[in-house]
């Protein structure tokens, strides 16, 4: 099946009819293609959306909020065809695209289109002066919103939802990895009643299609989900024109379990902040400490949990492991595991590609353990994005927190304890936008979503996404 860019309402072909493949990760195969767009086709969504803007950022908030929830609506009632669309793309299991990512899409739009009904600008009485300030928060014009594909649909709209809502018209380009739902995505807005130009959606390369996005003079903001490499590429491209930043990049994040903490709780949640989208989750905690006095009781438990998940395709119920991504995403993620074994890793379960009868050719990976020696070796410091986890036991908590923050990343934090005064003292000094204790991807759509260090720039979530989609303007009035 072919997909075609959605400008200005219209499904279109690339201008230069340059195209790349799209493989099924469950069996290897190419199934369609995509349009590899160029600048030429940047420039066409561009117009289509500056046209839209004067109309829609006029647009009243009732309307608006309306139109999103439509679209949250319509994408409830196309579930089915939206899940396997997107386990199909990305190789996940359709369990999980089904009850996590297509709901949480839909949510993104309701949650924005409410969201923005209940947004205040400030006002400020300058006393003793005679005079009021008061704030305007205005649309920024075009803006462009680029995201990753592991959580295709997911972060696509976590981004375009807030732009729309805020009154912005945008130029949004998903994984060329993971287009379909994307796809999808441009007939439900248009069933929805969204105006034409309002979103534009190009699809290609991050090298072609998403350059001309962050290059482009007149786009105001840049959105960005993804590798930390590319988003100081895009700080770099887009900083000299003045363009607003959100660069939400990789992580490396630690999960940290102390012995006082609710053990079976703790140890089902590991299992899912492990291999949960085949450890493909920003979010995954994927260095593992635990206190020395439960570290072999751990260690036992765990790995027997493991070797209980199946790795499967992704259409079976039954599958709790999906595909990888793609042939060099599992080729990068099996160069890791070699990597541990040269640096004296334990491999305790999994470290092998796996065989599916009859999808030979898909992109499965046993869920991997690995004990370290040390926290310094590369496998414990560089983001590998895979069902992998090491592990490694800790005596003190000045030593956990020194190893938990001895990394270039901070995007979040899981603490496994019921020490109220451990909690907060950890919560305190984790170096993480997110720090989730007792629990993990626990998700309040209204809270700061974002990392520090290498992990990223600004916050996403609630609030804070509107006031990155708008530009504060202060009118100080003297009476
Ligand atoms: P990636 O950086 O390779 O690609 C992300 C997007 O950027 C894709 O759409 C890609 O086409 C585009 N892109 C690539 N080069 C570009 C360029 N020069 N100009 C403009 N756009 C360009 O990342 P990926 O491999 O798709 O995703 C995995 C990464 O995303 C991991 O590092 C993961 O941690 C990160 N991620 C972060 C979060 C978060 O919220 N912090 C969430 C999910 C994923």
């Amino acid at each position: 099946m072919n997909i075609q860019n959605f400008i200005n309402g219209n499904f279109h072909n690339p201008v230069q009819d340059n195209w790349i493949d799209n493989y099924c990760p469950a069996n290897g195969e190419i199934y369609g293609q995509i349009p590899n767009s160029s600048k030429d086709d940047v420039e066409n969504a561009y117009l289509a959306a500056k046209s839209a803007f004067p109309s829609w950022s006029q647009t009243t908030l009732d309307e608006r909020s309306r139109i999103l929830i439509k679209i949250s609506e319509l994408l409830e009632t196309n579930l089915q065809r939206f899940a396997e669309a997107e386990s199909k793309d990305n190789g996940k299991p359709i369990s999980l695209a089904k009850s996590v990512d297509i709901p949480r899409a839909a949510n993104n739009f309701r949650f924005f289109g409410n969201a923005i009904t209940q947004f205040a600008s400030e006002s400020h009485e300058s006393v003793g002066q005679d005079a009021v300030n008061y704030t305007l928060r205005q649309p920024l014009g075009v803006v462009g919103c680029i995201s990753p594909w592991n959580l295709p649909l997911y972060l696509f709209t976590w981004k375009i939802a807030p732009a729309l809502a805020a009154g912005n018209c945008v130029v949004a380009k998903p994984s060329e990895v993971t287009p379909m739902t994307a796809y999808l995505l441009g007939e439900i807005c248009n069933e929805a009643g969204l105006p034409k130009g309002v979103l534009n959606i190009v699809h290609g390369l991050g090298t072609s299609t998403g350059q001309a996005i962050i290059e482009h003079p007149d786009i105001k903001a840049i959105s960005f989900t993804g590798g930390t490499a590319t988003g100081a590429h895009i700080a770099k491209v887009a900083a000299p024109m003045f363009k607003k930043l959100s660069l939400e990049l990789g992580g490396k994040n630690p999960n940290i379990i102390f012995s006082d903490c609710d053990y079976e709780v703790m140890l089902e949640t590991t299992v899912r902040s492990s291999f949960a989208n085949q450890g493909q989750i920003c979010l995954c905690g994927s260095r593992i400490f635990v206190e020395q006095s439960i570290y072999d009781k751990f260690k036992a438990d765990f790995v027997n949990k493991i070797k209980d998940l199946k790795v499967g395709h992704p259409s079976e119920s039954s599958t709790n492991i999906g595909a990888l991504v793609s042939k060099p995403h599992l080729e990068k993620v099996m160069d890791y595991i070699n990597i541990a074994k040269k640096e004296n890793g334990k491999i305790l379960c999994g470290g092998n590609k796996v065989t599916i009868e009859g999808f030979e050719n898909g992109y499965y990976l046993e869920p991997t353990v690995i004990e370290v020696p040390n926290d310094e070796c590369r496998v414990n410091q560089e983001e590998i994005f895979g069902p992998v986890v090491t592990i490694m036991p800790f005596n003190r908590e000045d030593e956990v927190l020194q190893m938990a923050n001895k990394v270039k990343y901070g995007l979040s934090a899981t603490l496994w304890t019921n020490d109220l005064k451990r909690t907060m003292r950890m919560s305190n000094q984790l170096q993480a936008g997110i720090v989730w204790v007792n629990t993990w991807m626990m998700r309040d759509l209204r809270t700061p979503f974002g990392g520090i260090k290498a992990s990223g720039v600004g916050r996403e979530g609630g609030f804070e996404a509107l006031r990155f989609f708008t530009e504060a303007k202060n009118v100080c009035i003297k009476y």
